[in-house]
């Protein structure tokens, strides 16, 4: 079994049914072990949209990096995600930030992921649930890194999973 942290972000439709319906999906290949709390963020790049829901969940899977990669997309894609804009609104937005301790670099897929250490909307439900977490690149823990953002964008707490 292979521990992953995933984020979610969602800014279309019923947010958190989005959410909801995406957790559904991947209870189905993959045990949901911790999730964090919900939170309402401020969108990043592309400003002229809705506010986002975002959070992490841990999970374990015996699905491969690239598998797993598959199957997220294979979820945006059920949950009607069409890219439009970079950056701009999504029905749900699945990453994998990290994979164990794993480095993995291709055109499509990298481990962690590139921009976590950047993302407050990323960084701090990540702390809620995986404080002590050592970003195995960095070397920084989730809240080390969180403390490290110069220009945090605007989170802030919405509502638990219930
Ligand atoms: P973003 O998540 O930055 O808003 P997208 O979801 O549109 O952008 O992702 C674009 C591409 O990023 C995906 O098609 C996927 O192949 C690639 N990608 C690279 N690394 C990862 C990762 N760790 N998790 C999810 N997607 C990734
Ligand atoms: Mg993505």
């Amino acid at each position: 079994m292979h521990t992953v942290f995933l984020g979610l972000s969602t800014n279309l439709g019923d947010k958190l049914q989005n959410l909801n319906s995406a957790l559904t999906k991947l209870s189905e290949f993959a045990e949901i072990i911790d999730l964090s709390s919900i939170y309402l963020t401020e969108p990043v790049g592309f400003k002229d949209q809705d506010d986002f829901l975002n959070a992490v969940v841990k999970i374990q899977t015996k699905v491969s990096h690239t598998d797993l990669l598959e199957r997220i997309k294979l979820i945006e894609k059920e949950m009607g995600r069409v890219k439009i804009i970079k950056d701009g609104p999504r029905t749900i937005d699945l990453d994998i930030l990290y994979y164990q301790d794993l480095f993995f670099d291709s055109k499509n897929l990298t481990i962690p992921h590139p921009r976590l250490h950047l993302r407050n909307f990323v960084l701090t439900p990540l702390n809620e649930i995986a404080k002590e977490h050592i970003h195995p690149l960095l070397k920084l823990s989730s809240q080390q890194m969180l403390q490290n953002l110069e220009n945090p964008d605007k989170v802030e707490f919405y509502a638990t999973f219930n």
